[in-house]
């Protein structure tokens, strides 16, 4: 499939440079809002791209299971339309969330029928892939690739970022300067520390660690027996069965095998480990289907999977022409699937903020715009947060910040209406809604839901 993409020249206000630093899924999308209003936008990435999809040392993680949510499905194709096309040819599967997972909930399985819940089941590595050749596409983008980034540069009243360090892959050190810049560089970002060594405040750090560790292995699908889900997930089940397998199925014939283990209850990576485990979970549906399966790669573990949040909301001071965003300001624990979709949505605010800023002047001023965007991302990840953290911290393992009053009864209620999903298709739904970000999570009190909760709580009142 050609892929043209025209830069519209009527919402290119300023006539300038960006950068991005980082060439993963939040660069890409960042760097895609950007060609809507920069002359020219380079993305400096450390690692050489593969000319296919597949995964880099730069992304550790590109090894392991990724699911993408509703939303961040319906963000990547309108930040990219006909992505959903090009998907296709890669024979990829429909997934209809509520119709083909068969999830194991802690009060038991899902229930079963269709809905606007749709994505496209594919790897990490193909959706980057797409996304890097999309965006080659952009006259107005350039990838500057084997390159680090090293540290910022100041303007000369150290006000605002104007540039970056760049060290080549021969060694040689050189400078880019920009007039807006963006860190896409991962968890292990050097922004606290370069704003550090430029006599600004790093921001402060909330982290919630579960220590839940994942274990994967690709395996090739042979098709014999029919079945009837095309994604299987056995969720662990706090505070005492720690363990859970999900079956992930994406293009070329392939599963995706994911196991893990919460509480520091890792999975191992040595083949006979691996499948004990497998066997160990709280129903034998993944043990089953890998059995005898041909596994096609070695098992990877991961166990880096804290939360993290980086308030760079609070700071008060903050350089001008600069922005934070990706998992360099919030990452989640992995098994709740947000980091993409949150990615998505950071963009998709970025690109408000500017058309907020250009509206109605052809030569804007940018000053506040990062501090404005770092604001309203925090206000963006609240939820996916409390969702992450607030389930984390049923797990008696869990370190890291206690929950407040408030928290604790979101965490009850939402208990309760995941209890509620395996038996109520509506608490299903609605669930399902708000983990895929469809929906915000008042969804959860609507009075049908809030009224199901009150009964399951009077019924287990009158049995103890
Ligand atoms: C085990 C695991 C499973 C996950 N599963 C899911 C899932 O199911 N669904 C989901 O949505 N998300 C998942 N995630 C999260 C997801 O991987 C990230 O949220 C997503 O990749 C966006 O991250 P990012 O682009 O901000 O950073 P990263 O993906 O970490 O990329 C950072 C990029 O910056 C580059 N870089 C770093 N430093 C420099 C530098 N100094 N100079 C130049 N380049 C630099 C790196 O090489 C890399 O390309 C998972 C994560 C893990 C760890």
């Amino acid at each position: 499939m050609e892929i043209t993409a025209k830069v519209p020249e009527t919402s290119l206000k300023i006539k300038q440079k960006a950068i991005v630093i980082g060439g993963s899924i939040a660069g890409l999308l960042i760097a895609r809002v950007l060609t809507d209003y920069f002359d020219q936008v380079t993305i400096v990435e450390r690692d050489r791209f593969p000319d296919e999809p597949q995964p880099r040392s730069g992304v550790p993680q590109s090894h392991q299971l990724h699911v993408l949510l509703t939303q961040g499905y319906r963000t990547l194709n309108q930040l990219f339309p006909g992505l959903e096309e090009e998907l296709a040819s890669w024979d990829v599967y429909t997934l209809n969330w509520t119709a083909d997972l068969k999830w194991l909930l802690p009060g038991g399985w899902s229930p079963h029928f269709p809905s606007e819940l749709k994505t496209q089941s594919c790897s990490r590595n193909l959706l980057e892939f797409l996304i890097r050749k999309r965006l080659a596409a952009y006259s107005n983008l350039e990838f500057k690739e084997t390159t680090i980034v090293t540290g910022l540069l100041l303007n000369p009243n150290r006000t605002a970022v104007e540039g970056v360090k760049l060290r080549h892959s021969n060694g040689t050190e050189t400078q880019l300067t920009a007039q807006f810049i963006v860190d896409a560089s991962g968890r292990n970002s050097q922004t606290p520390q370069w704003l550090k060594s430029l006599g600004y405040e790093p921001p402060q750090e909330t982290i919630v660690n579960a220590f839940l560790g994942y274990s994967t292995r690709w395996y090739e699908y042979a098709g014999n027996e029919p079945l009837d889900y095309k994604a299987l997930y056995l969720m662990p089940r706090a505070p005492h069965q720690s363990r859970g397998g999900v079956l992930y199925r994406v293009e070329g014939n392939r599963w995706i095998i994911g196991l893990i283990g919460v509480g520091k209850d890792y999975p191992p990576t040595d083949e006979v480990g691996f499948l004990e485990f497998a066997r160990s979970l709280r129903n034998s549906e993944v043990y089953e289907a890998i059995k005898n399966a041909q596994p096609i790669s070695p098992i990877y573990g991961y166990r880096r999977t804290e939360n993290r949040l980086r308030h760079y909301e609070g700071l008060s001071r903050f350089p001008n022409n600069f922005v934070v965003v990706g998992d360099a300001v919030c990452v989640f624990n992995p098994v709740y699937g947000q980091g993409m979709t949150v990615a998505g949505l950071a963009a998709l605010l970025l690109d408000q903020c500017f058309k907020q800023h250009t509206k109605s002047n052809s030569n804007p001023d940018l000053k506040n715009l990062g501090k404005q965007f770092q604001k309203k991302l925090a206000l963006a990840n609240k939820v996916p947060w409390l969702m992450a953290t607030g389930e984390d911290l049923r797990w008696f393992t869990t370190e890291g910040e206690q929950p407040s009053v408030m928290t604790r009864f979101l965490q009850w209620y939402i208990e309760q209406v995941i209890f509620l999903a395996s038996d109520q298709a509506e608490v299903y739904q609605a669930f399902m809604e708000v983990i895929h970000m469809t929906k915000p999570s008042t969804v959860f009190f609507r009075p049908s839901i809030l009224l199901s909760v009150m009964r399951r709580m009077l019924s287990r009142h009158h049995k103890s």
